[in-house]
């Protein structure tokens, strides 16, 4: 019998990989760009973290943690999301008390959901975490960062950002009241789900995709109508923000995102162009989250970018640099080995030079078409005749010029003719 890939877990070809690494190089320069430092947390955490901190009423605890009890019989479970690892770290690190902080990570998180485009088991986050810091200033930051990765990308045109603030502990406890007794006079109109968390987290059938519930939800009471002052001011701060800078927003009063942990602003950034998995990013502020890790009262706020969305948008228009610059190729046992041992040197006197040796017995016409191929500059030719002479061929791909050159003088002649860049 074969053995497969487990269900939703990807595997990423060179193709596709190459695209996470060419985000993340834009992503990383963007946000060294704004001070932020990057840091590890671990891929398993003890189950209880995940259960306290994202909440147990939520979909990622109530049916998607991949849990399970390690030899010592604790219960671990792999990471579905950073922010709760981050905190944990934070706390136990003293990261975070009288303290700003700006930090991010990149890795991969693990659900145990329905896979399918755009969904999968394992998948990417990058992630970014700010403590220390109350006012509307940060949360802009934040939305300025995410915006400034669109349009580095390239597809800042074809996202949108839906705005929300859910306010404070008190003013949302009198907003679920308010919904609850709305919904409840629908009870029998509202699907299984939300007539389940109609009790346990009635502001997540907001997030419903059920068209009869969505329906109902049109007339329900809204969030932000329940904005205490404190709240209030802050929603305005950063939208005046986000105005000045011309960054666009939509407010919508169905983001309240899928965990427990936010407070006052809540966003997510959706692409046109990837239908029904369309949202690339969510985050919002979470100030009451470290107390619940035993630290004392700090302000947070963060967002999640998913790698393998934005991958999925640039698959078909992504610019990434080829492999090689140089490919020797080489006939002869002396031939090889000389080629080997030249490359070596190509690398260290050249700077980000790519070289790659020929290592098969294939004919020199088969290498050449292999270093078209792997869209090579120039090619070096080591024939057996070369080798004894202590010469190779240096050959142009794009003119087919090629010249004699000796072993001790490949690199100047290359440092030359490889123009920086
Ligand atoms: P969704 O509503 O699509 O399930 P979510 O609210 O569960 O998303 P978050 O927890 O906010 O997602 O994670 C941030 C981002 O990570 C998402 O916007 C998405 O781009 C990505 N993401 C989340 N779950 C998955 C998954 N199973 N497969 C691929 N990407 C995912
Ligand atoms: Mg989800």
């Amino acid at each position: 019998m074969k053995i497969q890939a487990v269900r939703g877990m990807q595997d990423l070809l060179p193709r596709k990989k190459k695209i996470f690494r060419f985000i993340e190089d834009k992503v990383r320069d963007v946000l060294d760009s704004y001070g932020y430092r990057e840091i590890g947390i671990p891929v398993l955490e003890s189950t209880d973290l995940f259960c306290r901190l994202v909440g147990e009423a939520t979909d990622i605890v109530e049916k998607e943690m991949y849990t399970f009890d390690d030899r010592n019989g604790d219960s671990l479970t792999l990471r579905p999301e950073g922010t709760a690892g981050v905190v944990r770290m934070g706390q136990e690190r003293g990261l975070l008390f009288n303290q700003t902080q700006r930090l991010w990570y990149a890795g991969p998180m693990f659900r145990h959901e329905r896979p399918q485009k755009g969904r999968y088991r394992q998948f990417e986050q990058i992630g970014v975490e700010c403590f220390g810091m109350a006012g509307p200033e940060i949360d802009a930051e934040l939305l300025f960062i995410t915006y400034r990765i669109w349009q580095v990308l390239g597809f800042a045109d074809g996202v949108k950002l839906e705005l929300n603030s859910i306010g404070s502990k008190a003013c949302r406890l009198e907003y679920r009241n308010k919904l609850v007794s709305y919904l409840s006079r629908y009870r029998d109109a509202l699907d299984q789900d939300s007539l389940r968390r109609l009790d346990s987290n009635p502001l997540r059938i907001l997030d419903t995709k059920d068209s009869a519930t969505r329906d109902l939800l049109k007339d329900a009471p809204v969030v932000t109508d329940f904005l205490d002052r404190e709240s209030r001011k802050h929603f305005d701060g950063l939208k005046s923000l986000l105005d000045q800078r011309q960054v666009p927003y939509n407010i919508n009063g169905s983001i309240v995102r899928g965990l427990d942990y936010y407070n006052n602003t809540v966003f997510e950034w959706v692409s046109n162009d990837l239908g029904s998995q369309g949202t690339i990013c969510g985050g919002g502020r979470y100030d009451g989250l470290v107390e619940q890790v035993g630290g004392r009262a700090t302000p947070g706020v963060g967002f999640a970018i998913g790698l393998d969305r934005l991958a999925m948008l640039l698959e078909d228009h992504c610019e990434t640099s080829s492999e090689c610059d140089i490919y020797v190729a080489s006939l002869g046992k002396i031939g090889k080995e000389k080629s080997l041992l030249l490359a070596e040197d190509l690398r260290v006197g050249l700077k980000n030079i790519k070289v790659i040796v020929d290592c098969t017995e294939a004919k020199l016409k088969s290498q050449m078409k292999k270093a078209n191929a792997d869209g090579a500059r120039l090619a070096i030719i080591i024939g057996e005749e070369e080798a004894t002479k202590g010469e190779v061929i240096v050959k142009h791909l794009e003119t087919g010029l090629q010249s004699q050159v000796s072993f001790n003088s490949v690199t100047d002649y290359l440092a030359k003719a490889l123009p920086e860049g």
